[in-house]
């Protein structure tokens, strides 16, 4: 199968007083039809802005692309002009965000806000935009929809409008929906809820996903595949079961460690991995987790680790892998 979305190299950044300051540092991935790539790691490791540099909202947020390609079904979105990602995003890609509040208007209902989209996007008459409007609110599990749809945002939960966000998102039928932490602002049943429904439409209509998460059991859930960022890179990358359970490189095990419920239970403590994010702009030198790794060796404080795959294409940027293993 080919790749639906293929990002090679990309490094994005933002103008400041202080002159450029990076955010992504020559991220490479790619997502096949039908499946869902996770990112996950820390908050300021880069992932939210490498989602934003797909869709081209980066441009928005004052930063931009420096280098690197953003391939959709081949075609280069870095070098798109705003007039036609503006065509792209919201039919062929569309993206849900952390507040689904943020995304909705709080003056029209929200049948009349999905029906909008498909007026726009897919030239549909006002009646047939309404009735399918209707009908993706039925598809996202709002019950009674034919009445919700005529409900203004506030008259609804935040877990409701979140589903609304997604009958919005997916009403053109995207090829690629990206969600950036779709589920933190919500509680705990409705954050299942709402992974349920993520994976259930994924399979129905075989959307894409790319998924933006901190949190590992999130992405256990739902990827097919994991990319884990750190300061910027992506410093492992590989299928889902590979990640979990042979992961390679020092910052994923510290990640898996610290969550609850795995070695949390047994050892009571739960694991942190001690230091902290540093910034992109102030990398360490060699591999840029050397400060907080407790495999740290003297060639890492020197060199800088590629992303190293193995025969099943499980990625990893770590010199571990390289020292001779005993007997082999
Ligand atoms: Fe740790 Fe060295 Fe691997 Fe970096 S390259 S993660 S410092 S062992
Ligand atoms: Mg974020």
């Amino acid at each position: 199968t080919q790749n639906l979305l293929e990002v090679r190299n990309l490094t994005t950044g933002f103008h400041t007083e202080r002159g450029f300051v990076k955010a992504t540092d020559r991220v490479s991935l790619a997502i096949q039809e039908g499946q869902t790539l996770c990112i996950v790691g820390e908050s300021g490791s880069g992932k939210s802005v490498t989602s934003l540099a797909i869709m081209r909202l980066i441009d928005y947020a004052g930063g931009f692309i420096e280098s690197g390609e953003v391939l959709f079904k081949g075609d280069n979105l870095a070098a798109k002009k705003q007039t036609d990602m503006m065509r792209i995003r919201g039919s062929k890609m569309s993206m849900i965000f952390q507040d689904p509040m943020s995304a909705l208007n709080p003056v029209f209902s929200v049948g009349d806000q999905i029906a909008e989209t498909l007026r726009i996007h897919k030239h549909m008459s006002d009646k047939a935009a309404w009735n399918k409007a209707v009908e993706m609110l039925r598809l996202v599990g709002i019950p009674s929809p034919e009445i919700r749809a005529r409900q203004y945002p506030h008259e609804m939960s935040g877990g409701m409008c979140q589903r609304v966000v997604i009958a919005m998102a997916l009403a053109c039928d995207p090829e690629l929906l990206i969600a950036d932490e779709p589920t933190t602002a919500l509680d705990v049943t409705v954050q299942a809820q709402i992974l349920d429904l993520l994976a259930k439409l994924k399979r129905e209509l075989n959307t894409s996903i790319l998924l933006i998460t901190h949190d590992m059991g999130v992405a256990a859930e739902i990827a097919d595949r994991i990319a884990v960022m750190y300061a910027g890179a992506i410093v492992e990358e590989g299928a889902v079961d590979e990640v979990f359970e042979q992961p390679r490189h020092p910052y994923t095990i510290g990640l898996l460690r610290s969550i609850p419920g795995i070695e949390g239970e047994r050892g009571g403590e739960l694991y942190t991995i001690k230091g902290s994010i540093p910034s992109i702009n102030e990398l360490p030198s060699g591999c840029r987790f050397h400060p907080r790794c407790p495999h740290v060796m003297e060639r890492c404080l020197r060199e800088e680790p590629p992303l190293m795959a193995d025969e099943r294409g499980h990625r990893a940027a770590c010199w571990l892998d390289e020292v001779p293993k005993e007997g082999a």
